[in-house]
């Protein structure tokens, strides 16, 4: 099989660097752009499996990039961004990427994220190569996947059955609440923005209630997490949204 391909449109040479070593280590076949217009240019051209992309480049806006690739491509899709600047991460998963990194980041977390998006397809739809990504910063729905069984922690759902348990035991789950968490397992390993959930749990007119989410997601942690006050697979990404972690 060939190498998968990542394309790195990152306008700073230290941090190509840094990217592309730790990402050919992995395997992966690595194409740079240092601006907008070659980056869309290779993403047009090379069909690849990976887009790593930074959100300040000097001749535009990373967002106008995701928008336009996500008009044609469900590729995944991890933005570099400032850490301090939260609003750009909720605009870019709005538009469509997958996930984020602040910068500066580690090897270890940006390996870690790739391999998440990477294998949140695959658990997907199993037996199969091909990426179900997203198209116009849409959460998958609830009923993408084909495998009826989910297990997280100590924790199995069955969509077939309907049926949530917890060490072996039944547990009873609201249809708000099974909806949000079928949501969050059919993206499991992604980061969703409030917007993304809200919508996809309420529908696009509760876009802005996010308070809804605080109350629910608190329930799902009351009824799933062995630590409610320190979940380790429901988790919060601080003024971004929620991300369901399965180890
Ligand atoms: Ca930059």
């Amino acid at each position: 099989m060939p190498n998968p391909v990542a394309i790195l449109i990152e306008d700073e040479p230290q941090i190509r660097r840094f990217v592309r070593a730790a990402l050919e280590d992995e395997g992966w076949q690595v194409f740079e752009a240092d601006t907008l217009r070659k980056g869309l240019a290779e993403v047009g051209t090379r069909q690849p499996d990976l887009l790593v992309l930074d959100l300040g480049l000097p001749d535009g806006d990373g967002l106008d990039l995701i928008r336009d690739v996500r008009g044609w491509s469900s590729v995944p899709i991890v933005v570099l961004s400032a850490r301090s600047n939260e609003a750009d991460k909720v605009a870019a998963l709005d538009a469509g990427a997958d996930d984020y990194l602040g910068k500066p980041f580690g090897v270890g977390e940006l390996l870690a994220r790739v391999r998440a998006n990477l294998r949140r397809p695959r658990a997907a739809v199993p037996d199969s190569g091909q990426h179900v990504g997203t198209v116009s910063g849409q959460a998958h729905s609830a009923m993408d996947t084909t495998d009826p069984v989910f297990r997280f922690g100590n924790v199995v759902l069955d969509r077939l059955a309907r049926l949530v348990r917890k060490n072996e035991v039944e547990v009873h789950l609201t249809p708000t609440e099974y909806r949000l968490l079928l949501v969050l397992v059919s993206n499991a390993g992604r980061v969703l923005t409030h917007r993304q959930l809200l919508r996809e749990v309420w529908g696009p007119s509760h876009a802005e209630q996010s308070h809804y989410l605080r109350i629910y997601m608190g329930h799902l942690r009351q009824k799933l997490e062995d630590d409610p006050a320190q979940p380790r697979h429901l988790l919060t990404e601080t003024a971004v949204g929620y991300r369901l972690l399965v180890d």
